[in-house]
């Protein structure tokens, strides 16, 4: 079950029967529901909650994904973001180029076959008549983690930030 912050981003996980416990003592609330699964007590009945929020804001620590290559190209699900090509030996692609000023950081460095990475060569993406597939920017800590240990049910992607 998917637990998110009072502000709706993601903050972990938690097994059906605490999601449930959560919700009954009402320190959090149902924002989606799991199809059809229902919790019974003697006289009553409860929605188990497939997403729930909690009512009081958590202050967490922030942490932030490592910037790597590995975990540049597993954000970009290992596509090239310029033709969509994939299952080739990948390149990472400064979109901004370093000779003009462009950094080494999340929303500047996105995966390219070898290709489109060296028709696009010095120039910005615009220059070189391309197009990235979405803008790249730095993944949510908890969302990365949780999407490489699986893909994560469908009601959950919009709230990881994941199409
Ligand atoms: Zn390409």
């Amino acid at each position: 079950m998917l637990v998110l912050n009072q502000s709706y981003e993601p903050l972990g996980i938690c097994r059906a029967r605490r999601a449930v416990v959560l919700c009954f003592l009402g320190k959090a609330e149902i924002v989606e529901r799991a199809d059809g699964l229902r919790v019974h007590s003697v006289n009553d009945s409860f929605p188990i909650p497939s997403i729930l929020r909690l009512s009081n804001f958590v202050k967490i620590r922030r942490r932030s994904v490592p910037l790597t290559k590995p975990n540049l190209m597993r954000r970009d699900n290992y596509t090239c973001q310029y033709c969509g090509v994939r299952h080739v030996p990948m390149t990472l692609d400064h979109v901004v180029p370093r000779t003009h000023g462009g950094k080494d950081s999340w929303d500047n460095l996105v995966c390219a076959c070898g290709r489109c990475n060296s028709r696009k060569g010095d120039r910005i993406p615009g220059e070189a008549g391309m197009k990235l597939a979405r803008q790249p920017k730095k993944p949510h800590y908890f969302a990365f983690v949780l999407s490489s240990l699986g893909k994560p049910p469908a009601e959950w992607r919009p709230y990881l930030f994941i199409s």
